[in-house]
């Protein structure tokens, strides 16, 4: 482009740095911003003379990248999450400690109260089952929840809470977990902890007193903040209910939300948007429905996911969560509608079925540019690839499990299996979109330890290497963190781009994360944050 842009009487801000990656069609070491969009990119020469009333913004020997988007992350249950006690192994290390923070709460507990811990690893931080919640919080009842947010472990009180006794059969499209006598052990597993603990799934009256909202937009706040200092401009809550949209609009309305946020909302109460016509699309810049959450398995962490083969050393072949009628017809209805389905299918056996409601659809009622995701789409083979090439499907896998689970995969997949696993250069190759996700709490926030995972495949704890054989670039996974997670969320005309049009939403890094050694990309520190052209976090300095 030449010649000088017309913006009126407006001053337009030019933002250069030593490094630019635009991810535009040019190379570039500036662009300039009006408002919340960019309105060019180019040279930082070319720039001034274009636009000689400009304000230049100079970032020094930084470097500058799209702003990151996590296109399947949790900010409802994080705004929850963060108002429990954190027992992640982070913050407990062991067993001892976990059960002392449980116990310490517990007798600063009021009647009726719970004590409620999120985060709990059971891989890293040991086993945890309901005789070592009782002796540490006695007769108060207490959930803790496994990082992968499918299972839980609850004591004897919260059992009886519950109305769980040892002849209890287990809820549909859930568990109750039982030791080697066959005696409960606490664990409930995704419907039995679902239906109680999650405000967005629950259908049953929970004896749980849920969190008010000025409580939860407490947890909100810290959540935003943390996530802006990573470096993400926008996100997809990959889960919500009513309950949650009315957190957020409130956030939105007090003018909290710097954060993008994209909603996928729980299928179990998208009757409800149907009969006010909401669907995909409706919203703004800042809070906008994506689409319909549905479920077919279990969890990665969790090892419950549905396997054509099952787990290693084992002959569990994991859970199916949602019957394969009742989620056609809901699949179907959402399709019909015209609205965009996010639906999760961790294993091979899960994603078959998912794809077969898909083609099924596309073949019955076809919806040109209608593209449907996979949430997690962990495990898939050449067959998988093939048929979601063919559908245009979008893949939103786990980022960062390679770098946070580390060999424990390979336990227990098998190394065959962890190959075919977050697929992300098995995508690329074959033409799949593929966006950039954390699902944290299920997995780090970090995208740039997330893009570290995709680059090295190698466990930040044990340095153990995951499915070589699907690495990536790092400018491949800075692709995905940006372009491929605007796509996942409808987002792709004006998000993960510094480009004439697209909104101004950037970081400002130390270092170049194309340039760094891959192992060190998740260390780099970021400077600012900016969201629409305004600086939305710094660092200290
Ligand atoms: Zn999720």
């Amino acid at each position: 482009m030449t010649g000088a842009i017309d913006v009126d009487e407006a001053t337009p801000t030019i933002f250069r740095a030593r490094t630019v990656h635009t991810q535009g069609s040019a190379p570039a070491d500036a662009f300039a911003v009006l408002g919340e969009r960019v309105i060019a990119s180019g040279s930082t020469a070319a720039l001034r003379e274009r636009l000689p009333n400009a304000t230049v913004h100079d970032f020094g020997d930084a470097t500058i990248v799209p702003g990151f988007n996590d296109a399947h992350i949790h900010m409802g249950l994080t705004a929850e999450d963060l108002l429990h006690l954190d027992v992640s192994h982070a913050a407990v290390g062991g067993l001892d400690e976990l059960l002392r923070l449980v116990g310490d709460q517990a007798s600063r507990s009021g009647p009726g109260q719970w004590v409620r811990g999120s985060r709990y690893d059971d891989a890293k931080t040991g086993v945890l089952t309901r005789r070592e919640l009782d002796i540490a919080a006695g007769d108060v009842p207490t959930l803790i929840t496994h990082v992968a947010a499918h299972w839980g472990v609850v004591n004897s009180a919260a059992l009886a809470a519950l109305g769980y006794h040892e002849d209890s059969a287990p809820p549909p499209g859930g568990d109750l977990g039982r030791d080697a006598e066959g005696r409960l052990d606490g664990r409930l597993i995704e419907r039995a902890l679902m239906d109680v603990a999650y405000p967005a799934t629950s259908t049953a009256d929970s004896p749980i007193r849920p969190s008010t909202q000025a409580e939860r937009l407490t947890g909100l706040h810290r959540a935003v903040e943390q996530w802006h200092a990573a470096g993400l401009t926008s996100i997809c809550d990959a889960l919500v209910s009513p309950a949650d949209i009315a957190l957020l609009r409130r956030a939105r309305e007090e003018g909290a939300l710097t954060l993008r946020t994209g909603m996928l909302l729980a299928v179990s109460h998208y009757e409800k948007a149907r009969e006010l016509g909401i669907g995909s699309g409706f919203g703004d810049d800042y809070l906008r429905l994506t689409g319909v959450k549905g479920f077919v398995d279990g969890a990665v962490g969790g090892r419950t996911c549905l396997l054509s083969e099952p787990f290693s050393g084992t002959d569990y072949h994991g859970l199916q969560t949602t019957e394969s009628a009742e989620l056609r017809e809901s699949i179907a209805q959402v399709h019909r509608d015209g609205n965009r389905m996010g639906v999760h299918a961790n294993g091979d056996a899960a994603i078959r079925l998912l794809l077969d409601i898909y083609e099924d659809l596309a073949r019955t009622d076809p919806k040109p540019g209608l593209r449907h995701r996979i949430e997690h789409c962990t495990v898939v083979d050449d067959e998988i690839l093939k048929r979601m090439r063919a559908l245009d499907a979008i893949a939103v896998p786990f980022a960062g499990y390679p770098a946070y689970y580390g060999g424990l995969l390979d336990s227990w997949y098998g190394r065959e299996r962890t190959a075919r696993m977050f697929a992300h250069r098995s995508f690329l190759d074959a033409g799949v979109t593929v966006a950039g996700s954390s699902d944290y709490p299920c997995g780090p926030y970090q995208p740039l330890l997330g893009m570290q995972s995709m680059v090295t495949r190698r466990g930040v704890d044990d340095g153990a290497l995951v499915g070589a054989s699907q690495r990536i670039s790092a400018a491949e996974a800075l692709e995905i963190f940006t372009v491929g997670s605007a796509a996942a969320c409808g987002d792709e005309h004006h998000k993960g781009r510094l480009a004439p049009g697209y909104l101004a939403d950037f970081v400002v890094l130390d270092e170049d994360p194309l340039a760094v050694d891959p192992d060190a990309i998740a260390g780099i520190q970021g400077r600012h944050t900016y969201v629409g052209g305004t600086p939305v976090w710094s660092a200290r300095s």
